[in-house]
C-alpha cells in the first residue's frame, strides 16, 4: 500500500474521526473550519464569521466546549456540539524527571500512542513534538528506529500536543483580550492577558518520526503553531529536524520557513551508511548541498547539524576536523550541537568520553565554529534524544534486525 506523500512510499493506517462521527476542528486551516460548517449547513456569510471566532477560542483561548465560546450565540453552541469537537490526545502516562523534564505517553483516537517532551530552562522552554507513530528510518543508534512506522499523525495530533502542552502547563490566557470577539467574555474581570512569562516558548520537531516523510501533515500543523491570531510562535522559535531527506528541504524551508536542524552524525560515507542508513539514499554531499541552498539559511539563523557522540565510531580529532572542512567546503551557515549518545535497553553503542566529546567540541570552536555539547535531559525517564519509544515490548535482537533490514529494503 502507498502512503499519501510525496516521496518515499511507506505503509500506514489512515486516521480515525475523534469524537465517533463528529468532526474534530483542531489541525483544520481556518478554510477548513469554514468549510466544515458550511458543510453542515450554514450559510456562507455565518460560516466565515463562525470560523473566525472558533478558531480564535481554539488557538487564542484553548478552550474545547463550544459552551464557553460566549461570543457564539447560546442557541447555536448545542447545534455545534452535537457535530464538533476541539479535541485533545488522552494522556497515557505522564512522567517527570528529575530534572523536571517531563514526558507524556499519549493516544490517538484509534489508541496509536506517541510521546511528547517538555524541556524547561531558565529563560525558555522546548517541546519536543512527534510527528510519526514509529519511524520509517533506522538509525542504529535511535530507540524510536527499532519501532515499524505505524502511521503518519494528522496536523491535528501534531498540533495537539502543543495545545495538550499549553493545557497541562495551564498558559492559556485568561481575562479579556485585546480583540473585540471578546467583548461579552463571561471572565472580564480576570485581569488583562499577558503573553509575557509563558514557559512554552519553543517547539522542536525532534520527537518520534521523520517530519518531512510526513511533510503536509507537518506543514499544517506547523502554520497552525505560527499563526498570529493563535499560539503565535514565531518560525525562530521552532525547529525542524531531519536525518537528510533531501528532496523535501527546500519545500520544507520555503513553505515552512522554520530553522532547520540536520542529524548528520558522520563525516563519512561508511560510518554514515552504517548508522543513518537513509545516507546510502541521500549521500552527504547532496544532503550538504541541499544545507547550502536552504531557503533562509544565513549567519542570524544558522543551520544546526546534529552529531550524536558515540564511542570508537564517530568521535575521533580526524572526525572533528574533517566535520569543520566540509561546513566550511559547503560555505554553510552552521552551528554544531553535540549529542552525548543517549541509551536505550539494547543499544549497540556506547557514549563518548566526557573528555572525548570536550576535545571533539574543541576542535570544533578553535575553527570558528559554534559546538555546544548539549547536556541529556530527562534520561531517568527515557525522555533524552532518541529514547522515545511508545510500544511497551521488547524485541530480541534478531527481531531488530529484521525490522532494520524490511526498513532497508523498503527505501531501494
Ligand atoms: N527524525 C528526526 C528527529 C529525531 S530526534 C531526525 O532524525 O532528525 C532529534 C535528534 O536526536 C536527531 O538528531 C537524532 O538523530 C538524535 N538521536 C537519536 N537517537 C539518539 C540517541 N540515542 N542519543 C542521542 N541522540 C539521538
Ligand atoms: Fe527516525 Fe530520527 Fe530516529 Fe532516525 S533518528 S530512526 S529518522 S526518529
Amino acid at each position: 500500500m502507498q502512503i499519501p506523500g510525496h516521496i518515499d512510499p511507506v505503509t500506514t493506517g489512515t486516521v480515525p474521526l475523534r469524537g465517533g462521527n463528529r468532526v474534530d476542528l483542531v489541525g483544520l486551516t481556518r478554510e477548513g473550519i469554514r468549510s466544515a460548517l458550511e458543510d453542515a449547513g450554514l450559510d456562507a456569510k455565518a460560516a466565515k464569521l463562525r470560523s473566525k471566532q472558533i478558531w480564535h477560542w481554539i488557538y487564542h483561548r484553548g478552550v474545547t466546549e463550544f459552551d464557553a465560546m460566549t461570543d457564539i450565540a447560546k442557541a447555536m453552541r448545542p447545534w455545534l456540539t452535537e457535530r464538533f469537537i476541539v479535541g485533545r490526545p488522552t494522556v497515557v502516562t505522564a512522567q517527570v524527571s528529575t530534572d523536571g523534564t517531563r514526558k507524556w505517553l499519549l493516544a490517538a483516537a484509534d489508541g496509536q500512542e506517541y510521546e511528547m517532551v517538555f524541556i524547561p530552562d531558565a529563560d525558555r522552554g522546548t517541546l519536543c513534538v512527534s510527528s510519526q507513530v514509529g519511524c520509517t528510518l533506522n538509525c542504529r543508534f535511535c530507540h524510536t528506529g527499532t519501532m515499524r512506522l505505524v502511521r503518519n499523525l494528522s496536523a491535528g495530533e501534531i498540533v495537539g500536543q502543543v495545545l495538550l502542552a499549553r493545557d497541562v502547563l495551564g498558559e492559556w490566557p485568561k481575562g479579556t483580550m485585546a480583540s473585540t470577539a471578546d467583548v461579552d467574555d463571561e471572565d472580564d474581570d480576570a485581569g488583562h492577558y499577558t503573553a509575557d512569562g509563558r514557559m512554552l516558548t519553543n517547539i522542536v520537531m525532534m520527537g518520534m518520526g521523520e517530519p518531512l516523510y510526513n511533510f503536509d501533515e507537518v506543514k499544517g500543523a506547523l502554520k497552525i503553531v505560527m499563526d498570529g491570531d493563535g499560539l503565535a510562535l514565531s518560525k525562530r522559535r521552532i525547529t525542524l529536524s531531519t536525518s537528510g531527506v533531501v528532496p523535501m528541504m527546500a519545500r520544507a524551508g520555503e513553505e515552512i520557513g522554520v530553522n532547520l536542524a540536520v542529524s548528520l552524525h558522520a563525516v563519512n560515507k561508511e560510518i554514515r551508511d552504517e548508522i543513518v542508513p537513509l545516507n546510502r539514499k541521500y549521500g552527504i554531499e547532496e544532503l550538504l548541498a541541499a544545507c547550502a541552498a536552504y531557503p533562509g539559511a544565513n549567519n542570524a539563523r544558522r543551520i544546526t547539524f546534529e552529531y550524536v557522540m558515540l564511542k570508537d565510531k564517530n568521535d575521533s580529532d580526524a572526525d572533528a576536523r574533517e566535520l569543520v572542512r566540509l561546513i566550511k567546503q559547503y560555505k554553510l551557515p552552521a552551528k554544531v550541537n553535540l549529542i552525548p549518545f543517549n541509551p536505550w535497553p539494547g543499544a549497540i553503542y556506547e557514549c563518548s568520553s566526557p573528555e572525548r566529546v570536550r576535545a571533539f567540541s574543541n576542535i570544533i570552536f578553535e575553527s570558528g565554529i559554534s559546538a555546544p555539547i548539549r547536556t541529556p535531559r530527562g534520561r531517568d525517564i527515557m525522555a533524552a534524544c532518541g529514547q522515545l519509544k511508545s510500544a511497551a515490548t521488547k524485541p530480541s535482537r534478531a527481531e531488530l534486525d529484521r525490522i532494520a533490514e524490511e526498513k532497508q529494503a523498503a527505501l531501494g
